[in-house]
């Protein structure tokens, strides 16, 4: 947790601005205005508490051999498999990562392990970066992965349907293949709105749903784990309902890449 960083954050329960209170960017106290106090622990901010997942996919992203085999056995795959075709992970982070003018504040949100942080750390060296995922041992390995990689991102526990970032802070907003397990998809996208400044960009990868036989059974069984496939069009109709101009869309198989840019 980098402490400077607490300047975009705010208290999730009264919404005041939060300052450091005791320890370090290791373990330590955060407090807001209303003196509601935060752990930092492992050098991880938690502003969400006990874990409540709701669904199965969501449960499933609390236990650490998850976290352990997400970007080890299955990030680096898993565009070229979902995608049917050669899909590197190069391809898609320059993706995430390009088209974008001097950005200072980087969310990337339901950030897993940390992937799209990292990218967008390492193309922009001076920018505040900060990853947030309700996944207590998600963001643990995310933080192991960028000290390794003397990356100075802070990670923080909390819920993007309540982001705890002030209102028009942020000028890029990433969102890595998070959309199929969130509830309240609508409330995700007024979200980002809000923490948005004029003419942020927004960098996202998603499933849809596939018009494939054998991929509607598969994508009708995820379904029962909480995991959703919209319809290729229906990211593109919600960011556009939240003033969000969609610059560049690509469909590869079910893979679904959007950047988009909130109007002024
Ligand atoms: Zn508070």
């Amino acid at each position: 947790m980098n402490i400077a960083h607490l300047s975009y954050l705010r208290c999730p329960t009264c919404h005041s601005a939060l300052s450091h209170m005791s320890g370090n960017d290791e373990t330590g106290w955060v407090v807001c205005d209303a003196q509601h106090r935060f752990a930092i622990q492992y050098g991880v901010l938690d502003l969400l508490g006990p874990a409540r997942p709701q669904s199965l996919a969501a449960q499933s992203n609390e236990w650490p051999i998850t976290a352990w085999a997400y970007e080890r056995l299955w990030r680096p795959y898993a565009l070229s498999i979902l995608s049917g075709q050669s899909f590197p992970l190069t391809r898609e982070l320059d993706y995430i990562c390009g088209d974008i003018r001097q950005p200072r504040v980087i969310v990337d949100v339901a950030c897993s392990n940390g992937l799209y942080a990292r990218a967008m750390q390492t193309a922009y060296r001076d920018a505040q970066v900060i990853g947030i995922d309700r996944a207590w041992p998600m963001l643990l390995e995310a933080q192991r992965r960028a000290r390794r990689a003397r990356l100075p991102i802070s990670y923080v526990r909390a819920d993007a349907r309540a982001l705890p970032i002030h209102d028009r802070s942020i000028d890029v907003i990433t969102v890595g293949g998070s959309w199929n397990e969130m509830e309240q998809g609508d409330v995700v996208v007024q979200e980002l709105t809000r923490i948005s400044r004029p003419f942020a960009y927004l960098r996202s990868m998603g499933l849809t749903a596939s018009d494939k036989r054998v991929g509607q059974v598969i994508q009708g069984l995820a379904a029962s784990g909480g995991v959703h496939f919209p319809a290729p069009d229906a990211l593109v109709s919600l960011l556009a309902a939240y003033d969000w101009s969609v610059t560049n869309q690509q469909q590869h198989g079910i893979v679904q890449l959007i950047k988009a840019q909130q109007r002024g």
